[in-house]
């Protein structure tokens, strides 16, 4: 199985709405039959030092910085995959699980309730608005702000930031933006993402199961 963490980045209000949107993206790998699940790991802290004003078209908004939240989840990341190989260690030593199957985690998500905002001039648009996915060597750290999706109603909220999920999921699986109905076409505006299916195309779903290498042996 392929673990990915999944954490809330500073303090996250909407905490129940996430929680629905965790559950129904780990039903959904589950009812599509991918060796893939979302593992809660908590909560992450980031200091109010994390915090940047950034000077924009409509005035002041707060945000977090890219490059300082990518380097604590990954930090975090390691952290559990060390705690990981530990507990495995006193399995085996103790002889319990010998038939368990082998899970690994090296992919991290990170959930703001800020907008990330990066001095990096080549992040585009597409990008700022539905996520950041990063790599550090083999291992993957994904990060969404639920800022962009927000909504009055919850429903659409949610639906939203379902897809986006799946969105940042598929590109640390490898997939790219395609044009399709599918999670992984990037809207230019809000609307159009509303109108996307919440899932992926069948190109894309076929590329996503040859790329979760995950074998059960
Ligand atoms: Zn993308
Ligand atoms: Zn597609």
């Amino acid at each position: 199985m392929e673990l990915v963490g999944f954490v809330h980045v500073s303090n996250t209000f909407n905490e129940r709405l996430i929680a629905r949107v965790y559950k129904r993206v780990n039903a959904y790998f589950k009812s599509k039959n991918l060796p893939i699940r979302l593992v809660y790991l908590g909560e992450l802290e980031l200091g109010p030092g994390y915090l940047v004003n950034i000077q924009t078209e409509n005035g002041n908004v707060k945000g977090y910085p890219l490059e300082g939240v990518t380097e604590l989840l990954h930090a975090k990341l390691i952290h559990t995959q060390e705690e990981i190989m530990e507990k495995r260690k006193t399995r085996e030593e103790k002889n319990e699980n010998k038939n368990n199957n082998v899970s690994k985690m090296n992919k991290i998500f990170g959930i703001l309730n800020f907008p990330i905002v990066s001095r990096n001039p080549y992040l585009d648009f597409y990008e700022k608005f539905l996520g950041i996915q990063q790599d550090f060597h083999e291992l993957k750290v994904m990060v969404l702000s639920i800022k962009p999706f927000e909504d009055n109603d919850e429903k659409v909220f949610e639906k939203r930031l379902f897809k986006g999920i799946l969105h940042e999921v598929g590109h640390a699986f490898g997939l790219n933006h395609c044009q399709e109905d599918c999670v992984m076409n990037p809207p230019k505006v809000i609307g159009e993402w509303d109108l996307r299916r919440d899932d992926f195309c069948e190109r894309c779903f076929v590329e996503l199961k040859r790329n979760v290498k995950w074998k059960e042996d």
